[in-house]
């Protein structure tokens, strides 16, 4: 049963007194410390890759862009790995753009090492991948997936990602199918893209809770001026249209606390660019209880640049872990000891049907083929 209306998550989200909307960020406070604690975990951001098959409208990424590209060794994950172990994380975050020179069988690979050499949980965010690709790193011992489904209103997802060929996108489905594999799954939306409506985003909020996610990443849209959506002329939903800013997003987040009590929310470095000062701090205030430190290291930092000015671009590993830890400190919050996964009886429940025979197995040879040309190296 939904703990809010839609109209009432509707009225929140345009609601603009700031004596109102303390009230919305200390129950959503109160939601988080009841149901996952004051402990805020550190996830360890590992930027493999910025090659991208994809035209987001809105992503720096995207394959339209000319610009210089890279893809992490083997070795150079496993090196940023090490550090996040030597840093006291509990967990990494393999991201990348839709790239498929990352192989099915060199990414089971890395996971593998990670898995043989450290106690980390492995996150992966790859974008859409084929079902057999997703399962066999789930079998080599990926833990979780972040894939943001970025709106639940159809007509808007179709006018900003287009169709790569004839592969259609599904990025909810991906979801489900994770869920089966046994993935911990985690979705997230951009609050204030072009043409997104307060009514859509509450939709996005009620689909947060009813596909029962894990883990939520919600953060500002950030316009790029070399993207579509970064155009000057760009179309919106006119009065209708959800801004683009702080409250936005902290509205977001706490309505999405109060629906998702137990998911593990990331107050987003997207969230921290928009306030450096302390927004990352008016995240794990409205609900969120996780940060992603980046590791990626320099040159490549650098080149992952999906939005512009992007927070901690400047900074190494060092300085990030540093910075965070002071940032939890002073909110008198505790580092989060461990993977921290959600760990319910619902989840325990699903661990052990999974385990009796219900695992999900391919029904038939994938559907979905990749082209030659997609392997290559671009
Ligand atoms: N290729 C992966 C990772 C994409 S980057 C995937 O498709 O899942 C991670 C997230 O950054 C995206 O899901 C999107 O929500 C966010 N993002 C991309 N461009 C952005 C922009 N211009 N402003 C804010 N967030 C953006």
């Amino acid at each position: 049963m939904s703990r809010l209306t839609h109209q009432e998550i509707l009225n929140w989200l345009r609601e603009t007194d700031p004596a109102m909307l303390e009230k919305l960020f200390a129950q959503a406070d109160e939601v988080r410390r009841t149901h996952v604690g004051d402990e805020v975990h550190l996830r360890g951001l590992i930027e493999i890759s910025n090659h991208c098959v994809r035209q987001c409208h809105y992503c720096g990424l995207r394959a339209a862009r000319t610009q210089p590209r890279y893809r992490m060794t083997h070795d150079e994950v496993l090196a940023c790995v090490h550090q996040a172990e030597l840093l006291g994380f509990g967990s990494v975050v393999l991201q990348g753009g839709e790239d498929f020179g990352i192989t099915a069988d060199w990414m089971a690979r890395v996971i593998r090492a990670i898995k043989a050499e450290t106690e980390l949980a492995v996150t992966l965010s790859l974008g859409e991948r084929l079902p057999h690709e997703l399962l066999s790193w789930r079998e080599a011992g990926a833990d979780r997936y972040l894939l943001r489904f970025e709106t639940s209103d159809p007509a808007l997802y179709a006018a900003i990602h287009p169709l790569r060929g004839a592969t259609p996108s599904d990025r909810v489905g991906q979801l489900r199918l994770m869920r089966e594999m046994g993935y911990e799954i985690g979705s997230g939306v951009m609050a204030g893209i072009p043409g997104q409506t307060y009514e859509m985003l509450a939709r996005d909020i009620e689909l947060f809770e009813e596909l029962d996610l894990d883990m939520v990443g919600i953060g500002p849209f950030l316009a790029h001026p070399e993207t579509p959506l970064g155009a000057n002329d760009v179309v919106t939903a006119g009065s209708d249209q959800v801004p683009s800013n702080e409250w936005m997003v902290l509205k977001t987040v706490a309505l999405t606390r109060i629906v998702c009590p137990e998911a593990n929310l990331p107050a987003t470095t997207a969230l921290a660019t928009i306030n450096t000062v302390d927004g990352r701090e008016h995240g794990l205030e409205s609900g969120g209880n996780v940060f992603m430190p980046i590791l990626t290291p320099s040159p490549y930092r650098e080149m992952y640049q999906i939005y512009p000015g992007k927070a901690c671009i400047d900074e190494d590993a060092t300085q990030c872990n540093t910075c965070m830890r002071g940032r939890i400190d002073r909110l008198g919050r505790l580092v989060g000891e461990g993977p921290g996964g959600r760990f319910t009886r619902k989840t325990q429940q699903r661990e052990q049907t999974r385990n009796a025979d219900a695992r999900w197995k391919p029904t038939a040879e994938p559907v979905k083929k990749v082209s030659p040309e997609l392997n290559v190296l671009q």
